[in-house]
């Protein structure tokens, strides 16, 4: 059976040490703030928001919500993040996406402030994880790259394989993975013989969006098998992209949904805005 990868309990110890940060910064006169943006009334969005104010309280972070109409205009939408960019306050903006159609989710990501893009998705910061030279990763594939590392796996020299190619996931997970000398295979739907490649990962990660996707087939035995899905049964029941009861029969350690990637995502975004906080106050 396979190691279970606890993203809840590494999560919660990344909380305590984040919690312990903002206690310190306060104490140099720094008070940790975080902006959230939402844009219209998904639902989904709503609980995600709701998620991230809840984890900015419990450990110190002044977080602030800007809730605005779904007919909220793009120029409205423009000023008010010049505006946060513009406060000293405010450390980290996040924008929750998607945002309601025809705002441009593009140009909105354009305009804040590279420094207090916690989510790491402004070209600027995406091209500078490229050169390996970054102040945040975005939130999942820093999150995931814990959870490897709590395996105690390391990664240099591994076959790594990342299904999906997203801009959120899929494409900076691989590139994390190849910073720490992975050897990288991205695969995505037009990939051939996916069973083929997937069956030569030491590193397995999936990102496909389909419930139950990886079956214990393509795993090759003993690997990581990390599932990054947030998927739906049939039945409604939460599920990820891998199936679980059979593969962790076979891998060496797995993470599950929930439970595994998710709550990790969570703690690193509180991470990236202590670290934009520091590195606005110039503090190490
Ligand atoms: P996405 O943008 O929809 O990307 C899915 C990727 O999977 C695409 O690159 C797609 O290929 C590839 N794909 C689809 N069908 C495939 C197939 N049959 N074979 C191989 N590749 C295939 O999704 P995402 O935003 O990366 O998210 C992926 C999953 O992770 C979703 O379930 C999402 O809810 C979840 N997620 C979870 C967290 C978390 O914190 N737990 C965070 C983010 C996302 P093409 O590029 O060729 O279309």
């Amino acid at each position: 059976m396979a190691v279970i990868l606890d993203g809840k309990a590494t999560a919660a110890r990344v909380k305590t040490q984040v919690a312990e940060e903002v206690a310190l910064l306060k104490t140099k006169g720094v008070a940790v703030g975080l902006a959230v943006v939402i844009v219209g009334d998904d639902p989904a969005s709503r609980v995600y928001v709701n998620n991230k104010k809840k984890d900015c309280e419990a450990v110190g972070i002044h977080s602030e919500e800007f809730t605005m109409p779904a007919a909220t205009t793009q120029e409205e939408l423009v000023t008010l993040i010049k505006t946060l960019n513009s406060r000293s306050d405010i450390n980290g903006i996040l924008v929750q996406l998607p945002l309601p159609k025809p705002l441009d989710e593009k140009s909105v990501i354009n305009t804040i402030a590279v420094e207090k893009d916690v989510d790491a998705f402004h070209p600027v910061n995406v091209g500078r994880i490229m050169i390996g030279d970054f102040d945040f990763l975005p939130c999942t594939p820093a999150g995931i790259m814990e959870l490897i590392d709590v395996s105690g796996v390391a990664v240099e020299g591994k076959e790594c394989v990342v299904i999906g190619r997203s801009n959120i996931v899929g494409k900076p997970m691989a590139m994390l993975l190849l910073h720490r000398n992975g050897t990288v295979t991205v695969c995505h739907s037009r990939t051939k013989n996916l069973k083929e490649i997937t069956l030569r990962a030491d590193i397995l990660v999936a990102a496909v969006g389909r419930p139950q996707f990886v079956t214990e087939d393509m795993v090759k035995p003993g690997a990581v098998v990390i599932d990054v899905g947030m998927d739906r049964l049939p039945d409604g029941k939460l599920c990820g992209d891998v199936d679980y009861d059979a593969v962790s029969k076979k891998a060496g350690y797995i993470t599950p949904v929930p439970g595994g990637v998710g709550p990790m995502t969570r703690a690193m975004l509180l991470k990236n805005t202590i670290k934009a906080a520091k590195l606005q106050n110039n503090i190490d």
